[in-house]
């Protein structure tokens, strides 16, 4: 191996060994040469992104597994991934053999032997013409040719012709696509060809309302399916299906591709909302639950939340912005008040100067006592007026400080009032579970969604034990801080999809949707085992919380109140017989 360093001197031999091995001189075999005689390694070649995408455009797309394979290709030189393009490629060529291979090796397999067998009513000569009948008519179109040949082959194995082949006295076709899907017309049952058409129709064509074409063609398979008779009516049935079904992946595709985009917008309005609230934390920690939410697989329930949850930090937001935007007017208002005194004050005050200048004036050039007084009446008018003036100003003065200090408090009150009462507002101030607003309407929903799946709906109601003990002994805070602790479990122990809400002071009503009764307590019951690991700390003390339970089950005839009811009346004989329990009640 050489040893030379100097790059002149790399290139020089370089050049040098091209003539000598007389290799032809190409930028790629002079690299190669360069870096063998540097000893180093060539920087990885770039992506050789415009050729590739120009290969994969210049494919033709007219089949399904065409158009899958530009997909690929394309989304291959997306990510500048060469392995995977050569793999789409090298697949896409391996399956196109493959099935070419298998289904012309069968058929001409059957040709020979159909040819040389004796067949009632068939002579070698009218093979012979059907044969060549057959190879002249569809000699463009190796897929319809295979079709064809399919079927005379079976017709001669029945001992006719082809052409004389009435579908219906035949009973028995095969046919078969390139794909190796096999269908015998006798196999599709009446009900069974039925009961496609319907899914075609129902199930598929209304999933595909947002696709209208794909609707329009999933009805008129459905139409086709149930007037296929012959094999090459059923033969292109089954090639326009396998077309449908490529495109329903395609959409699928987009789908995915659009609802990824769509979270993504999503995160940055949230992220940005975030930025422009900077100061209030109930907003914060709400956009946190959201942000929380959209990061998890998504569910209708967990949209619906989201959805909740956006809407209330809306909603205060707006009410916010119309608060300060008053207040800045009040502001300025006082500004431009306080400004305009200024003004007029100065003014009059450079004008008292003056007179009473010429007022010293005339004073000193007095010579007896009646001019005197005539200025000393004039500095007393001028003084007054000054006064009037000055007492002016402040009043007014005073006016606008009242009214900034009024719409302070308005702005103060309305955030209050916003906290509390807002109709809006569906979840706990404190604890950030649901608040009964927010309670009725998901129970509402859940309800709905169990009888519409028969599922069984558990309804929870926990009260923490002693709880006015602990405030009594610890002060109302600490209590506080126990009831967003106790949420806090909750949602930590519960699953994604049960309800948590503050029902009361320190009740609160669980929702375990989809869920039998026996799997109910075994949930609250884990819930107080978790509630004895996870304890409450208090001063970095250990301050445990228990709670007493009563669950039931949601039965057709009941009223949200009804079950409610009996699952207090549960808890209640919890607290009764011990308290730290749970109860239920079917
Ligand atoms: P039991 O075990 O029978 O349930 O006894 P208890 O002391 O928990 O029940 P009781 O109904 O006598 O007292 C409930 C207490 O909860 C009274 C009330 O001051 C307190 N409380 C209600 N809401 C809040 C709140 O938001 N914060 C705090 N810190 N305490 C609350
Ligand atoms: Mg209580
Ligand atoms: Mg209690």
């Amino acid at each position: 191996m050489s040893t030379l360093t100097n790059p002149f001197e790399i290139a020089r031999e370089t050049l040098r060994l091209l003539a000598v091995r007389r290799i032809p001189p190409s930028p790629d075999n002079y690299q190669t040469l360069y870096h063998e005689i540097a000893g180093t390694k060539p920087a990885g070649a770039l992506f050789p992104e415009i050729q590739l995408r120009s290969l994969a455009a210049a494919l033709p797309k007219a089949s399904p597994d065409q158009l899958r394979l530009a997909r690929q290709l394309e989304e291959a030189v997306k990510a500048a991934n060469w392995d995977d393009y050569k793999k789409y490629l090298s697949d896409f060529v391996a399956g196109l053999a493959e099935s070419q291979k298998l289904a012309w090796s069968e058929l001409i397999a059957d040709l020979l032997r159909l040819w040389d067998a004796k067949h009632p009513g068939l002579t070698s000569a009218r093979k012979r013409e059907s044969l060549e009948h057959v190879l002249t008519s569809n000699a463009a179109n190796p897929d319809t040719l295979f079709t064809r040949l399919q079927s005379l082959l079976r017709s001669w194995g029945q001992g006719k012709e082809a052409e004389a082949v009435n579908p219906a006295e035949a009973g028995n076709f095969e046919i078969s696509s390139n794909s190796g899907l096999t269908v015998t017309t006798n196999d599709l049952l009446p009900e069974l060809r039925e009961l496609f058409a319907f899914t075609l129709e129902t199930a598929m064509a209304t999933q595909l309302l947002e696709s209208p074409q794909l609707s329009a063609d999933a009805k008129v398979l459905a139409k086709d399916i149930r007037t296929a008779s012959s094999p090459t009516q059923l033969q292109e049935f089954l090639t326009r299906l396998k077309r449908f079904a490529f495109k329903l992946e395609l959409l699928a595709e987009d789908q995915a591709e659009l609802r990824h985009s769509l979270l993504g917008l999503l995160r940055l309005l949230v992220g940005n909302i975030t930025d422009l609230v900077l100061d209030d934390h109930w907003l914060h920690g709400q956009i946190e639950v959201v942000r929380e939410i959209i990061d998890k697989p998504l569910s209708q329930r967990a949209l619906d939340d989201a959805e909740r949850r956006l809407k209330e930090v809306l909603y205060k937001q707006s009410q916010l912005k119309a608060s300060l935007s008053e207040a800045r007017d009040a502001i300025k208002s006082m500004l431009a008040g306080f400004v305009d005194h200024l003004a007029d004050f100065a003014e009059a005050t450079s004008d008292y100067h003056d007179k009473i200048e010429s007022c010293a004036g005339k004073i000193s050039s007095a010579t007896d006592i009646s001019q005197l007084e005539s200025v000393l009446g004039e500095v007393m008018r001028e003084t007054r007026t000054i006064q009037i003036n000055a007492q002016r100003s402040r009043d007014e003065l005073r006016i606008t400080q009242k009214k900034v200090q009024e719409s302070e408090a308005r702005i103060t009150e309305l955030e209050r009032e916003l906290e509390t009462t807002s109709d809006l507002v569906r979840h706990d101030q404190l604890t950030g579970v649901l608040n009964r607003r927010g309670l009725e309407e998901i129970f509402t929903k859940e309800a709905a969604r169990a009888t519409r799946h028969e599922t069984s709906l558990c309804v929870a109601l926990i009260d923490i034990d002693n709880f006015k003990k602990l405030n009594d002994s610890m002060g109302h805070d600490t209590g506080d801080e126990a009831l967003i602790h106790l949420a806090t479990i909750c949602r930590e122990t519960l699953r994604p999809q049960d309800t948590v809400a503050r029902y009361g002071g320190e009740e609160f009503i669980i929702l375990l949707p989809d869920t039998p009764l026996e799997d109910a307590v075994i949930a609250l019951t884990r819930l107080q085992r978790e509630l004895t690991k996870k304890f409450f700390l208090h001063a970095n003390e250990k301050v445990l919380i228990t709670f007493s339970a009563g669950v039931t089950q949601m039965h057709p005839e009941d009223m949200q109140t009804s079950v409610i009811k009996r699952a207090d009346e549960a808890m209640y004989q919890a607290k009764q017989t011990g308290k730290n329990r749970v109860v239920h009640t079917p």
